[in-house]
């Protein structure tokens, strides 16, 4: 793998992003957004296959196969990042999963899996990417979140208790690393239409987004840091719970 030279456009003017569960949905339509206003991109996910496939696509020459789960394997995929894109500026922890059903059904070993993907691996990553960007006094750690990290979700209980871990952690590393240059944010997409909702039905009352929304929001966020940018698609009004829709 050799570095990578994409477009330098206005916005990102080179500055070098890393994305975790860049190979599908989200984190790879974040890739393609991030690309295309300038940006020098790496991609790590779990899916080897389907991460050659979109390195591929999207002309992107550094990537790694990467279990979030595993702070090593973390450290490994940004050392090779900075050894052949350059310093770390952003990295957006987008790896997630939401197995369905009900809490007191699930499988012991597909809750711990959920709790790991979708908090161990955030935090893994905020601990990795810290160690390199603390010593340069800046950096940009975007932690994807959910709107379900904010309101409650009955249906997707565990996945509603991670996602409201990872907005509760982001926001007090914002305010523990402000003042030593580092800017942390999360996204809160609502149902985003994916692989991930592909075994589901959405959310009464709310519309799905599309990934490239959620790219798009991810994209402004960099370009314009704030603690949390929320992407809704309901009808006016205060949203104040969630009603999970399984598919029948
Ligand atoms: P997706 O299933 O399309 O993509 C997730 C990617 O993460 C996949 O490529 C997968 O291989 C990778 N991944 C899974 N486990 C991993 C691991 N241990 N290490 C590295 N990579 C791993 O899902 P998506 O909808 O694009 O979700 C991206 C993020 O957005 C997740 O954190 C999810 O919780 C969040 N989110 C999604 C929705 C939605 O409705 N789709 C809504 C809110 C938040």
């Amino acid at each position: 793998m050799s570095a990578q030279v994409s477009k330098v456009g206005q916005a990102g003017r080179g500055k070098v992003v890393a994305i975790t569960g860049g190979a599908r949905g989200i984190g790879y339509e974040t890739a393609k957004e991030l690309l295309a206003r300038g940006y020098r991109v790496a991609i790590g996910d779990i899916d080897e296959v389907r991460l050659k496939e979109a390195a591929l696509e999207l002309g992107i020459d550094t990537y790694a196969r990467l279990d979030v789960t595993d702070s090593e394997s973390f450290g490994a995929f940004l050392d090779l990042v900075e050894s052949e894109v350059g310093d770390l500026d952003v990295l957006v922890n987008n790896a997630g999963i939401m197995p369905t059903g009900h809490v007191h059904e699930e499988e012991d070993a597909v809750t711990r899996r959920q709790v790991e993907i979708n908090l161990l691996g955030v935090i893994f990553g905020t601990k990795q990417a810290l160690n390199r960007m603390l010593p340069r006094g800046r950096g940009h750690i975007i932690n994807t979140a959910s709107l379900a990290g904010e309101l409650p979700m009955p249906g997707l209980a565990t996945y509603c208790g991670t996602k409201h871990a990872v907005v509760g952690f982001t926001e007090a590393a914002r305010q523990e690393y402000r003042k030593a240059g580092i800017q942390f944010s999360s996204v809160r997409p609502t149902f985003t239409n994916t692989e991930l909702v592909s075994g589901t039905a959405g959310v009464k009352g709310f519309r799905n987004a599309e990934p490239e929304e959620i790219a798009r929001a991810t994209a402004d966020l960099i370009e314009k840091p704030k603690p949390f940018v929320r992407v809704t698609k309901v009808a006016g009004g205060m949203v104040t719970a969630m009603k999970f829709v399984p598919r029948r």
